[in-house]
Parts: structure tokens; sequence; C-alpha cells
């Protein structure tokens, strides 16, 4: 079959053991409405919603808020964020339980684990005052370590990398030392997709004596994570991209069992308190987990995010990322056909053992053409410099709707040259 022809699509969702969960998500069941997109490449920025999520919202207003109201706090909404955390362990990072919660947002949750890394790091040895990153990194992740540096008096090491690729096991090993306090890295780049090697990469972090904090945002929910296994220290991710929670749905945080008893966070509040109705003269930081929490957990940005992670844990992980590698590889393949030859190259990695969920396409018009695109209802996202990003969310995105918007973006190019 022409590997470019829409029937090879439709063969493709045919085949998909995955293809049904697209009828779970509002929006995506391929059906025409006015404003609602052919072809949908940002799950991995904001996820659709799940259609049970609709019921499960609404319910809660009436039969939770609306009739327990406060009574709502006694019965299950102070666990709410140790369960969901639990579940998001279970199911996308492979983390026992105990370990997971939900907290603030990503970028409070980095603040949080990473000053509480640095602090328990140079108590144990003064001279561990470096912090290790990548000019690539989400631009949250790399102002908040500034903050951190600045605060604390510490220094940043940078790693440079190849925007097309991401951080190396090797990259990392030369920048480890036994000045290094912690390793901040994402595990997917958000910008190429590239997946780190992230067990060799934490084995030669704890080798030097330094902590590791991995950012899930681009992965929890598309490729297999496996904390506990890494032997991965720390961890946060967002709830909005492959977990569908929501716009600004709270973050998680993962903090190794082995690691809670000596970490303190810096925003001390009631919620993370031993005993936290004991309202007492002063902050004790609770055993376990909940210390990493501050204030009232954010109850009704966890109620949407329950319905997709219960579609991975029974989709599972691993059947999920079989669906995803197949979801890339088409991209690239349509992309090779249709759109080399139009001057577009690709800047992400071409092995799919080293890519997550999405894929970069890189041309001089893109930005251009992202606006062409979204008046068009195919709604890629843009990235400087150059950069169309295709987000192939797995659960949610079918082998025709990426037919669909390829095509769009091989006649909008052609369009502007
Ligand atoms: C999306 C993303 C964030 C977002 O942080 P917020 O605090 O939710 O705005 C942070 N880091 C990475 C790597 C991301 O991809």
């Amino acid at each position: 079959m022409n590997p470019t022809a829409r029937d090879r699509a439709h063969a493709l969702d045919a085949a998909d053991p995955l293809g049904p969960y697209r009828l779970r998500f509002h929006g995506a069941d391929g059906e025409v409405a006015p404003g609602v997109p052919l072809a949908y490449f940002d799950g991995n920025s904001l996820g659709r919603p799940p259609i049970a999520s609709f019921e499960r919202i609404e319910r809660f207003l009436r039969e939770e808020w609306g009739t327990r109201l406060i009574r709502g706090w006694d019965e299950s909404w102070m666990e709410l964020p140790f369960v969901v955390g639990d579940s998001i362990g279970r199911a996308a990072i492979g983390a026992a339980s105990g370990q997971t919660v939900i907290g603030d947002s990503t970028t409070v949750l980095l603040y949080k684990l990473a000053r509480a890394a640095v602090d328990a790091q140079r108590a144990g040895d003064a001279r561990r005052t470096e912090i290790v990153l990548d000019r690539d990194n989400f631009p949250t992740d790399r102002y908040v370590l500034e903050g951190i540096a600045a605060e604390r008096g510490m220094q940043l090491r940078w790693i440079e990398v190849d925007t097309a690729a991401g951080v190396t096991a090797d990259q990392v090993a030369a920048a480890t030392t036994d000045r290094t306090a912690l390793v901040l890295l994402s595990h997917v780049a958000y910008r190429s997709g590239h997946l780190a090697d992230a067990a060799a990469i934490t084995r030669i972090a704890h080798d030097a004596g330094a902590l590791v904090l991995w950012d899930l945002c681009h992965s929890a929910g598309s490729v297999p994570v496996a904390l506990d296994e890494w032997g991965a220290d720390l961890a946060v991710g967002c709830t909005y991209k492959y977990l569908n929670g929501g716009p600004g749905s709270p973050a998680f945080a993962y903090v190794n069992a082995a690691r809670q008893g000596e970490l303190a966070q810096p925003i001390q509040g009631w919620m993370g308190t031993a005993d936290v109705f004991a309202m007492g003269p002063e902050y004790v930081a609770a055993r376990g987990i909940r210390r990493f929490i501050s204030g009232t957990p954010p109850i009704v940005g966890m109620l949407a995010m329950q319905d997709t992670i219960a579609m991975i844990e029974e989709a599972g992980i691993d059947a999920i990322r079989q669906k995803s590698i197949a979801l890339t590889e088409y991209a690239i393949e349509l992309t090779d056909a249709w759109l080399g030859p139009l001057g577009v190259s690709i800047a992400s990695p071409r092995d799919p053992a080293e890519r997550g969920g999405h894929v970069t396409l890189m041309h001089p018009a893109m930005r251009e053409l992202t606006a062409l695109l979204w008046e068009q209802d195919v709604i890629p996202d843009y990235r400087d410099p150059h950069g169309l990003r295709i987000g192939l969310s797995p659960l949610s995105t079918g082998f025709d709707e990426t037919w669909l918007g390829l095509r769009a973006v091989r006649d909008g190019l052609a369009s502007l040259a």
C-alpha cells in the first residue's frame, strides 16, 4: 500500500488495539462539528477532556461539594492527594504507594523538592555547591534552579545539548563531581522529544554522590517510567498534559521513601504537618509524603485526571507506549514523504527507543504556518526556533487524524512557499 495513502491511515486505525479509547475523549471521535479540531497535535500540552469527567465533575458539584459541604474534608477530600498520587505511581511512573502526592504546580513542586534536596546535600557535605542541568530544559526548570542557586549561593553547571536530541549519560558523567548536590533533567525533552536514559543517568549521579530530580511532564502517561526501579530520588510532573487533568490541574511529586525523612521542603504549611488539625504553636513536619504538601489540596483540580489515570491503568503503559511509537513513526514517515521535499527537517531522534511521544519539525516558515493551521482547525504548537511540535497523545489521537493534520501541514507549507 502506498505509504501516504489515506487508506493506510484507516487500516492502521482499524488494527489499533487502543483505537476505541479515542471515543472516550470529548472531540476525539472524528465527528466533525463546528470548532472541533480536525487534528489535535497538542495533547502533550493540554490533553483533551475524558467524557467520563463531565459526569464526574457534575456529580462532585451536586453530591459532594453541594451536599456534603465542609463534611467532605473528613470523608474523602483530605486523602485525595495521596490516593490520586498513588494511582499515578501505579499506572504511570513505577512508584510503590506512599511516595507520590498531588501538590502545587510543577513549578512550585520543582522549587520545593530541589530546595529540599540541595539543603540536605549541603548539610551532609558543605562542598556540594553545584546543580547540574541542561540549557535546553523547559524555562521554568531553569528559572527555578537559577533562583535556588542565588538564594543558596550555589553554582549552576550547564550541560550544552543538541536541541534536536537531548542529554546523554556521558554528558551527565562529565558534569557530575564530588561538588554536585543535585542533577535535574527532563526525562522526555519538551522540544525534541528526546527520551533520556534515566536508569543510567540516575546511577551515574548516585555514583558521584548527587541526588536526581526527574521532570516527568512529557513522560507521565506516554512512556513507561520506573522511578523505584531506577532508584530515583525525586520527580515531578504535570497532570494537564498526557494525564488530561484540565488546564492548570495540579502537578504530582514523587519522593523516594528512603529519602523522605531527610528532606525538609521550604514551604512549611499547616497541611504538611503531622497533626493538621492540632494547629499547634509551631511547624512539625509530618512523617512520610505528607510533609511535601503545603496548603489546602486542590480537590476540584484532581477530578478529571482520575478518569485518564484509570484508562492508563486499564490499557497498560506498555501498550500505550507501543501506540505512541506507532504514531510517531507514522508521523515521521509522512514527514519524510511529504515534507522533506518542501525543506522540512526532523528535530527529534529518529530512533524510537530515544524518542517520547512527540516529534518536532523544522522549517523557517513554521511560525507563519502555525497561525494558518490554527485557522483550519489543525492544532500543533510552535516552538522557537522554527519548530512545529506534533504531539500525539496515544489514547486520544488516531492515525487518520495524524494523516489529516500532516496533509494540512504539507498543503499549508506549499501555499506559503
Ligand atoms: C509543561 C512543563 C512544565 C510546566 O510547569 P507549570 O508549573 O505547570 O507551568 C514544567 N516543566 C516541563 C519540562 C514542562 O514540560
